[in-house]
This record gives C-alpha cells, structure tokens and sequence, in this order.
C-alpha cells in the first residue's frame, strides 16, 4: 500500500529515470566535468533567470550544512524556526561542518519566521559573548506544510540584510512551494533577497541529490573544496545531475510538485468531513497535518498505515509525493471514517 509517511517513500519518476538511464551511455569525465552537469547547471541558470553558481551534493542535511558553512565563521550563528530541520533533523551538521555556528531558534505561527522574530533574536545580545548573528535560514514549503509568499520572504531578508546577515533557504519542497504559489522561482528566491537556496531533489522524485544554488556567487568561492573535504564532490557526478535534466526540461518537476500539492488538498477535503480530525494548519503545500483522537491512530497503524507524530506535538503528519494516487488518499480517508464512526 502507498504510504504517507514521507515523500521520500516515494520511487523515482519516469522523467528523472530516462535521464539517468540516457547518461548511462558511454564514457564521460568525471566530479561534475561533463555535459550533463553543465547541462542542468544551465538550465537552473535559466529557470532562476540569473547567473547563479550550482553545486549538487548527495542530500539535504549535506546541502544545508555546507551552505549555512560557507555563510558563517565558526563563531558566528544561525537563525532559525524552532521547528526547522536544521534544528531537529540533522544531527548537528550545521554546527559540525560549520566548526560550531550556533543555531538560535525563534518561534513563529504556523513554522514561519517573521521579521518580529527575527529582530529579537538579532537583537537580544550585541556583546562578544554572544554568537554573533550572520544567517536567517527560512523553510520553504515550511516542515508544517505552509509556504511564505513572496512579499514574506523579502521582509525577513530585507531586515536580515539590513543588520549584515545572510538569507538562506532550506528548499527540500521548493519544488512544492512555487506550485503552490504559482510565481517564478526567483520572485520566491533572489528576487526577495534569499542569498543561497538549497534545491531539494530527491522529494520531487530523484533518485537521489540536492542542487545547492548560489544567487550571490561571491559567496560561493571555495565551495567546491568544501564539498570535497565533506565527501559530497561525487566522482560520477553525472549520475546525481543528469536526473536533473529530466525534471527541468519539460516541466516535469512543477507539474509532478502541483500533483503532490493536489492530493494534499484531496486528503484535507476528506478529513474536513470526519469527525474528531482536525487540522493543525494550513494545507499549502504537499503535507497534511491533523489532530486524530489516539483510538484512531491506533486504528490506522493496526491496518498498515504509516505516519509521524513528532513534528506537530502529537499530530499526524501525512505527506503527499508526485506518484501519491487519488485511490489511496481515498483508501486513506475510508480507514479514517470508519475508524472515526
Ligand atoms: C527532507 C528534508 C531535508 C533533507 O533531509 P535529508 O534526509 O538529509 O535529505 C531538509 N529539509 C527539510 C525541511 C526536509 O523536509
């Protein structure tokens, strides 16, 4: 049965495959030398509409970790959402490549940094006994689903420069964020200010791989050695990025993110009509996030569904993917109704 676990559940979709399988063909130089890299490079150039410098790495605590390094020196910090995943999902890789930039957290309504937020925290101390403050990092979709519209984002990176800091953005969904938005990926990225965003590849439907994407390349410099010394400058790099290829020419990667997205709507329209669930926040993006009396999460588990509980203290959190059916949300939703009944 499908599950809605993760997005990352999900398999490799058809247009990442042909591509990966097309660079199978023959011999070609390897860490990132050859056409296919320069190739996708290329085409994110164009679809960020600006001459941006694009490293792939395996995955994304590599990609956020490596990116908020090049950002920070080792006693400056990080400011995040309280519920980020480079706070609760990484196991301290940030601190760890960044040889101890400390994460400061901040609280935000629906997994969202505001300005607010963020100036307290910028605010709180100046003295050289305090982390100085260099990056914002935003989530975009955020870890609860929800995303942050253009004008949200420049608000927060227009404070965030203005105070000397850097704006990164965590883009495991980015793909999911712009089709729910409906803008261009650089009206949500550099055109708001956001210095460096990590593209997230493997929830589209990779196989495997993350884009890290420099809108500033002044502050890319020395990333490829960084890249390197983490072990994430991968020999056949052609392998990583020609998947690529396949999602961004064509389309595939919005259309496949607008499915995810659609099927996040299928599945809170369900749970609206059942009794005792209730949802915990916006559904925006790809993820659904609702409240379920215990009898029925013992329910759904004693008849094979999976879901995390951590995220949203006690909520069940169901992700939807690009291959998610319409037959199993709807498979989904009878359990639920007549557990709930
Ligand atoms: C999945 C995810 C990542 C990347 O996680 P990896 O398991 O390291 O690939 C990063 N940020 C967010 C918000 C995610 O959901």
């Amino acid at each position: 049965m499908q599950q809605f676990a993760s997005d990352n559940c999900a398999g490799i979709c058809p247009e990442a495959l042909q591509a990966l399988l097309a660079a199978e063909a023959g011999d070609a130089p390897g860490y990132g030398e050859d056409e296919w890299t320069r190739r996708v490079s290329d085409r994110l150039r164009e679809l960020f509409e600006t001459d941006c410098d694009v490293y792939f790495v395996f995955n994304g605590t590599a990609a956020n970790s490596l990116a908020l390094a090049a950002l920070c020196q080792s006693y400056h910090s990080v400011i995040c959402h309280e519920l980020a995943h480079v706070e609760t999902d990484e196991c301290g890789g940030p601190e760890f490549f960044s040889n101890g930039s400390k994460l400061l957290t901040a609280r935000g309504e629906g997994g969202k940094l505001t300005p607010e937020a963020v100036r307290e925290v910028i605010s709180r101390r100046s003295d050289i006994h305090f982390p100085r403050p260099r990056v914002v990092t935003l989530t975009q979709a955020t870890e609860v689903g929800t995303v942050y519209r253009p004008a949200e984002v420049a608000a927060v990176a227009e404070l965030a420069h203005a105070h000397g800091l850097r704006v990164h953005m965590d883009g495991a969904r980015f793909c999911n964020a712009v089709a729910a938005l409906g803008v261009a990926p650089a009206d949500i990225t550099w055109r708001a200010g956001v210095d460096v965003l990590c593209f997230g590849g493997t929830k589209m439907g990779l196989p495997v791989g993350e884009a890290v994407v420099f809108f500033d390349r002044r502050l890319s410099e020395d990333f490829a050695w960084r890249c390197k010394q983490a072990g994430q400058l991968a020999s056949k790099m052609r392998f990583l990025s020609a998947p690529w290829l396949g999602m961004l020419e064509g389309g595939a990667w919005l259309r496949h993110a607008a499915h995810a997205n659609a099927m996040a709507q299928r599945l809170a329209a369900g749970l609206a009509g059942i009794p005792g669930a209730r949802l915990l926040f916006p559904v925006e993006a790809n993820g659904v996030f609702v409240a379920l009396p215990d009898s029925v999460q013992q329910g759904l588990r004693a008849r094979g569904w999976r879901f995390y509980t951590f995220i949203a203290a006690g909520g069940a959190r169901l992700m939807c993917a690009w291959d998610t059916h319409p037959e199993s949300v709807d498979a989904l939703l009878a359990d639920l109704r007549e557990l709930s009944s």
